[in-house]
């Protein structure tokens, strides 16, 4: 639509140039052909004017009235004009078109005044007389310079003799001419019309072309094909468009290349982060902040902060910091959870806005409680065995030391005790030594009978004093294993230990060893008082038995140390139990590659 006006207005001045310059050239050469033809029509009359006064001279002398007038006949009849005769004093003698009686003085006539003056004259003039347009041309008619002689009238004029033709005869021929040059100015127009066109369509081209791409442009498009540039403004303002669009598509590319980055650090966010806008509205939420709040983008996403987070504790710290303009940080407890939070204004990116950050330290509190509990647990595993070396000591000071069987058999009494303490801070030692990864674990090619055997025989005299049978069966195909020798012969022995303490005489134990996938199952299974199951998961504890009146003198640590080996190792450790029936606790080693079998 605009294109067009730009096309017009590029043509519309040439060909109203064009058709002027035409017009113009036509109209000169027009009045330039009327002159130089009327001239020439000028100077033929007065040729011809000329002629007929060489005849007329004679009878003009003489006053030969009739003579002249057939000479005006007859000239006129050849010539095709008037002709009309005049004698010195401007009476007409002869007309070839009128009665010379009828007809004015025509001494005063333009053409003859002319010719009274300088022998001729011509004029172009309607004529009074027939009132026409007409071209004169009249010629003075002397006495010959032989009467001059006689002295009567030499040099002076005799007439004149004057030739006559309608204009309309000049304009007729000159018509055909003048049409001639009107076609040709119409077709130099129209070709000059064409030419503007072709011009201005050639011009506006570039420009249209270009204008489609900047709307496209503007539309979102940014990859479109390259446009053809010429050397020209127009190619140069589409170059440099063309590369304005390029710089547009980079910008947005690594525009977007950073919110992608962006967002993938917010996803992946531990925190929970919340953006609120001016009017304290929810703007953006990570997942972690869904997870947190229990909600999701779709149903926070523009609503209030405050019918977001749900909690007035966290609410109060946010419209705290802002209307302070300052950050605020404060750790909320809400019962069941403990939350920090952290307000942050973000009045330099929109005045009102803030950032919140969110981390549950409900986890960290779990943990402060374990802490405590095993403190307390380990108070109380301690005061158990110094609260009797207090009383064995006290009964020694008192009566016993007098009494030496009694006095020996308290002093063994007590060191039971020791030993106990010992064993206990030796395996707290030990835990603590695991779990901080202080104890390094080699892992070495062992055949599995390597750590499995020595623990079970070093135990077997023990479980036949509880009466209790004891079965190893380890298949032959058994592969070879990564692993610390004697810390799985530790994990071994607890396992085997336990199964002794807590079968009752008669029972069973049996120790076997499978393959599964890549790995090798170690078993230790009892015919024991087994495990409840709520207590299953909890044996794993530091500390933790499942029946403490049962408790058979154990610290509660051997299976927490038997966890974090095989941990340590790779592998897992489970059990598997029936209350009254018995118990069986596995776990998984590595198992060494193939090649190199043992
Ligand atoms: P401890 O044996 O010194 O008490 P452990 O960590 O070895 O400590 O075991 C924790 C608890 O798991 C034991 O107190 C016991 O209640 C239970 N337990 C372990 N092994 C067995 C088993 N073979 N049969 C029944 N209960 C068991």
């Amino acid at each position: 639509m605009h294109m067009q006006h730009v096309r017009w207005r590029i043509a519309i001045p040439y060909i109203v140039l064009v058709c002027l310059v035409v017009l113009t050239l036509a109209l000169i050469t027009g009045q330039l052909l009327r002159q130089s033809a009327l001239a020439q029509e000028k100077e033929e009359l007065l040729l011809q004017a000329s002629v007929l006064a060489r005849d007329v001279r004679e009878p003009l002398a003489e006053g030969d009235v009739a003579t002249l007038g057939s000479l005006a006949a007859e000239y006129a009849e050849i010539l095709g004009a008037r002709l009309t005769i005049v004698a010195a004093d401007g009476r007409v003698l002869a007309d070839t078109q009128n009665t010379p009686l009828t007809m004015q003085n025509h001494l005063y006539r333009p053409e003859i005044q002319q010719a009274q003056a300088t022998g001729q004259g011509t004029a172009v003039r309607n004529s009074d007389t027939l009132d026409v347009a007409m071209i004169y041309a009249a010629v003075r008619v002397d006495a010959p310079p032989s009467q001059s002689a006689d002295g009567s009238s030499a040099g002076q004029a005799l007439g004149y003799v004057r030739v006559a033709v309608p204009e309309r005869d000049l304009s007729e021929q000159l018509g055909e001419l003048r049409r001639t040059l009107v076609t040709v100015a119409v077709v130099a127009a129209l070709f000059a019309l064409a030419l503007a066109v072709v011009i201005a369509e050639s011009t506006s081209r570039p420009i249209r072309r270009l204008s489609a791409y900047v709307r496209r442009l503007a539309q979102g498009e940014l990859d479109q094909p390259v446009l053809p540039t010429s050397t020209d403004e127009v190619g140069q303002l589409t170059a440099d468009t063309m590369e304005m669009a390029r710089r547009l598509r980079d910008t947005i590319a690594s525009l977007n290349a950073e919110r992608a980055q962006l967002s993938a650090v917010l996803d992946q966010m531990a925190d929970a982060v919340l953006l609120t806008d001016r009017e304290g509205a929810v703007i953006l939420l990570n997942p972690a902040a869904q997870t947190l709040l229990h909600t999701s983008q779709e149903a926070s996403l523009g609503r209030s902060f405050t019918q977001v987070v749900r909690q007035h504790e966290l609410s109060a710290v946010w419209s705290a910091a802002r209307d302070a303009h300052e950050q605020r940080a404060e750790v909320v407890d809400l019962g069941e959870q403990l939350w920090q939070v952290i307000v942050r204004p973000l009045d330099a990116v929109e005045p009102g806005a803030c950032l919140v950050l969110l981390q549950d330290l409900t986890p960290l509190r779990r943990f402060e409680g374990l802490r405590r509990e095993f403190v307390s647990n380990i108070s109380h595993e301690l005061r158990t065995p110094l609260a009797s070396l207090r009383a064995l000591a006290d009964t020694l000071h008192d009566s016993a030391l007098d009494d030496r069987p009694a006095a020996e058999r308290f002093l063994g009494r007590m060191d039971d005790e020791i030993d106990a303490l010992t064993q206990m801070v030796e395996e707290l030692l030990e835990l603590s030594r695991i779990e901080s990864g202080r104890v390094p674990i080699r892992l070495e090619r062992i055949a599995v009978a390597a750590f499995v055997e020595p623990a079970v025989e070093r135990l077997r005299p023990q479980a036949e004093r509880a009466q209790l049978n004891v079965q190893l069966d380890l298949p032959a195909t058994l592969p070879a294993v990564l692993g610390d020798e004697q810390r799985l012969q530790q994990v071994v022995t607890n396992l085997v230990h336990n199964a002794i303490k807590f079968t009752p005489a008669g029972g069973a134990i049996r120790v076997t060893a499978r393959t599964e996938g890549d790995q090798v199952v170690v078993s230790v299974s009892d015919t024991g008082i087994g495990i409840p199951a709520e207590a299953q998961a909890r044996i794993f504890e530091r500390f933790y038995k499942a029946d403490r009146s049962r408790s058979s003198g154990g610290t509660g640590l051997g299976l927490a140390i038997a966890k974090h080996i095989v941990l340590a190792h790779g592998g897992r450790i489970w059990v598997e139990s029936v209350e009254g029936q018995g118990s069986r606790f596995s776990f998984t080693v590595q198992a060494a590659p193939r090649s190199k079998a043992v």
